[in-house]
């Protein structure tokens, strides 16, 4: 059987574990934008079957407000 897995590296190094049998590999059931930057993610347990819930939340943010417009092209009309 081939299974077609995508497996992000970067999912694995976050050391997310099952509650229940401790292991870190999930299938991702689906993954869901939600406002606000966040991402619902629903993921199973390729062992127990246990299903978690993850968010995951930008911590870093590129700055948009307080920025000073100098050098701005708009001239007042
Ligand atoms: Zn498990």
């Amino acid at each position: 059987m081939a299974a077609r897995k995508k497996w992000d590296p970067a999912e694995s190094q976050r050391g997310l574990e099952c509650p229940r049998c401790g292991c870190r590999h999930f299938h991702v059931l689906y993954t869901r934008a939600l406002p606000g930057g966040r991402i619902l993610r629903r993921r199973q347990c390729r062992y127990c079957g246990a299903r978690v819930s993850t968010y995951e939340q930008e911590i870093e943010r590129e700055p948009k407000d307080g920025q000073p417009d100098d050098g701005c092209v708009d001239g007042p009309r």
